[in-house]
C-alpha cells in the first residue's frame, strides 16, 4: 500500500493525485466496512429552525460554489478548490481526437449521430474541476432521455454477478441541484470505486448528473432550465394541495425553490420517476450539498453517520424526492449532504462515506449471516 501511494505521487501532478489516487479497497466486499463503530444519533432539531438554517446555508454555499476568482479556504478534512473552476490539466482533454468519440461506450447504437451521453461527458468534464472528460467517458453512461436543452439523462448499472444474489437494488442520484458541483463529482468517485470493487453485493444504478441543464449553465443554477427546483417537483401526494402554498408562505417565492407549474411538469423529474418505477430500488441515495449531514426519509432505520456526516433529519417538503419516494412510496431515501457545494471532500472522506454507506446498506438489506456474505466475496482474501 505504501508503495502504491509512492508511485502515484511520483507519476501525477498534485491536483490529479488528489482526485484520482487509487485509494485502498473500500469496495462493497471489503469486510472492514462491517466493523464501523456505532455512533450516537444526534437529536433532531426544531423543524422550522432547521429549515431556516438550511436555506441560509444553501445560499452561502452557492456563492462559494460558483465563485471562480480565488481558491476557497478548505475546512478541515477537505480538499480546496476542486470544483471552483476547470483545472488546467483536464482542459486539454477537450482536444481528444474524434476516434475516441465515435463509439457508444454503453454499447448503444446511435445512427448518424454521436452518443448523447458522450456529449454530456464533454460538457461535464469541461465544467467540473474533479471529473475529467475521460473519467466521465470511461463510465460508459447509458443515454436514456433528453433534458429541455437536449442534454442526455444517462445512467450506469452495476448489475448482479452470476456468482452472487444481490442483497438489493440501490439507486444513487447526484446533481438534482445543478449548482451543487460536489454532488456530481463525488458520485463519479464512487463509481470509480465500484468499477474496481463491484462484488455483486448490490445491484446499483448510478445517475451522476440528474440536472445537467442546471449544472452546465454558464452560471450553474440549482433549478433546471425552466427555473424549476426539481426537488420540489416530484409528484408527492401533497403536491397539489401544498406545493405552491409552501413556496408562497414558507419559501417566500424564492425562485430557487419554485415547485413548477404542475407536479412532475419537468422532463428530468418525470425521468427520475420513471427510473424509480423501472428499476424498483430498495433504497435511494441522493447526493446534495452543503449541509454537512445525512438526512433520511422512509423506513426502516437511518444511517447515523457517513464519513464525517452525521444524521440530522430535516423533514420533507411538498414535491421533494424524500417526500415522494420516502413517504409516499415507503422507500428508504438517504440524502447525503456534503459539506460544500464547491469544495470536494478529501479522498479519505469520500472513501469513508462509501464504506459507511455500504455498511449501512448491508445492515438494512442483508438476510444472510455476515460471515457467509464475506466468504462469498471474490475480493475477500
Ligand atoms: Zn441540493
Amino acid at each position: 500500500m505504501v508503495k502504491r501511494w509512492a508511485v502515484v505521487l511520483l507519476l501525477c501532478p498534485l491536483s490529479a493525485c488528489m482526485v484520482f489516487e487509487p485509494s485502498g479497497p473500500p469496495g462493497d466486499a471489503d469486510p472492514a466496512v462491517f466493523e464501523t463503530p456505532e455512533e450516537r444519533i444526534q437529536p433532531a432539531r426544531d423543524q422550522s429552525a432547521a429549515v431556516a438554517v438550511k436555506e441560509a446555508a444553501v445560499d452561502r454555499a452557492v456563492v462559494q460554489g460558483v465563485k471562480k476568482t480565488s481558491e476557497p479556504v478548505a475546512a478541515p478534512g477537505m480538499t480546496p478548490g476542486k470544483e471552483t473552476g476547470k483545472a488546467p490539466d483536464t482542459v486539454a482533454e477537450s482536444t481528444l481526437g474524434p476516434g475516441v468519440q465515435q463509439h457508444s461506450r454503453s454499447g448503444q447504437l446511435f445512427v448518424g449521430g454521436k452518443d448523447p451521453a458522450d456529449r454530456l461527458c464533454e460538457e461535464v468534464g469541461s465544467r467540473l474541476g474533479s471529473v475529467s472528460i475521460q473519467e466521465c467517458r470511461r463510465q460508459g453512461l447509458r443515454h436514456s432521455a433528453y433534458t429541455i436543452l437536449n442534454r442526455s439523462l444517462a445512467y450506469k448499472d452495476y448489475p448482479p454477478l452470476a456468482t452472487r444474489q444481490p442483497l438489493g437494488r440501490v439507486l444513487l442520484i447526484g446533481g438534482i441541484h445543478g449548482d451543487e458541483f460536489s454532488s456530481v463529482s463525488v458520485v463519479f468517485k464512487w463509481m470509480e470505486i465500484l468499477n474496481r470493487h463491484h462484488s455483486g453485493m448490490f445491484y446499483w444504478r448510478f445517475i451522476p448528473a440528474s440536472n445537467p441543464d442546471g449544472l452546465l449553465k454558464s452560471k450553474a443554477q440549482r433549478q433546471n432550465h425552466n427555473g424549476v427546483d426539481l426537488n420540489r417537483n416530484f409528484p408527492s401526494r401533497d403536491w397539489e394541495t401544498d406545493a405552491h402554498a409552501h413556496w408562497l408562505e414558507v419559501a417566500h417565492q424564492n425562485p430557487r425553490r419554485d415547485p413548477g407549474p404542475a407536479q412532475a411538469s419537468e422532463p428530468e423529474t418525470r425521468w427520475l420517476v420513471e427510473q424509480i418505477e423501472a428499476f424498483q430500488p430498495d433504497v435511494i441515495i441522493s447526493v446534495h450539498a452543503p449541509h454537512h449531514l445525512v438526512d433520511y426519509d422512509g423506513p426502516p432505520e437511518a444511517p447515523d453517520k457517513l464519513g464525517r456526516l452525521r444524521l440530522h433529519r430535516l423533514g420533507v417538503y411538498p414535491g421533494s424526492l424524500g417526500n415522494y419516494a420516502g413517504i409516499d412510496l415507503d422507500l428508504p431515501v438517504v440524502t447525503v449532504e456534503l459539506q460544500s457545494a464547491g469544495i470536494m471532500p478529501t479522498v479519505q472522506e469520500i472513501d469513508q462515506m462509501w464504506r459507511d454507506l455500504i455498511g449501512w446498506l448491508r445492515r438494512q438489506l442483508t438476510e444472510v449471516p455476515r460471515t457467509a456474505a464475506s466468504e462469498e466475496s471474490p475480493l475477500t482474501p
